[in-house]
Order: C-alpha cells, then structure tokens, then sequence
C-alpha cells in the first residue's frame, strides 16, 4: 500500500462514480418520461403515481451524490482536497482512505456530528424541498 493516497486516483475514482450515477440518473429521468402519461384505469394510475414518487427520491439522492462528487473533483483540481474546511488542517489519509469524499477531519467532523444531533434539522428539510421542487 503507498503511503500517500495519489490525488489522481481519487480523481479518476469520482469521474468513475460520477459517470455511473449520471448514467443512472439519466435513465430514472427517461423512466418518468414514459411514465408520465395519464391512465384510464384508476388502480394503474396509483401504481404509477406510487412507482414515480419512490423513483423521485432515488433520484434525489442521485443527485445529491453527483454534486458531492462534483464538488470534491473540483477541490482535488484546486488542491484543496485533503484539507479540513473548518480547522484548515491535513485531514489523515486513514480516513481519506476510507472516506475520499471528507470536507472535515476527524475532530471538526465530530463536533459538527455532535452540533447537529441537538439542534432540529429545519435546514436539512428545507434543502430537501428546494431540491425536490427544483
Ligand atoms: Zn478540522
């Protein structure tokens, strides 16, 4: 195992995950297209409607996966990756090994873990919104 986890392997690694969950994303997007026809039959209808709703939050997560990808290969191109957005800190490469995606180190990461367990999520359910009327 080398020591330093090269930036170019995780950059090929999120182009390779962005490139399946943009795949993805587009096909759930093809499925509601066809999808998005009105049915006679009342109980089709539902099917339909309740099949649509659970693709609709596959594809919100989809889409929050791709920015986060989005957003990471953008910091290994500003040289940013590996550093802790709120300390400015190496963040270990142990735990760039098992988390590529990691804004925060280890420390940071816990007290925002902590912060957000007591207060309401308002924020979080209003992001949802925002996404889903998008
Ligand atoms: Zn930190």
């Amino acid at each position: 195992m080398t020591r330093k986890l090269s930036m170019e392997r995780v950059r090929d690694l999120m182009v390779q995950r962005m490139d399946a969950l943009r795949q993805s994303v587009d096909s759930t997007m093809c499925t509601l297209k066809v999808m998005d026809e009105k049915f006679a039959d009342p109980f089709d209808q539902a099917v339909i409607e309740a099949s649509n709703s659970v693709e609709l939050k596959c594809r919100t997560n989809d889409w929050h996966a791709l920015l986060e990808i989005k957003e990471t290969i953008l910091r290994i191109d500003r040289g940013l990756h590996g550093m802790c957005d709120l300390c400015g800190r190496q963040i270990s490469q142990k735990r760039l090994r098992a988390a590529p995606m990691s804004k925060l180190c280890l420390e940071c990461q816990k007290e925002k873990e902590a912060e957000s367990r007591q207060r309401p999520k308002h924020g979080c359910l209003q992001g949802r919104m925002s996404l889903t009327h998008a």
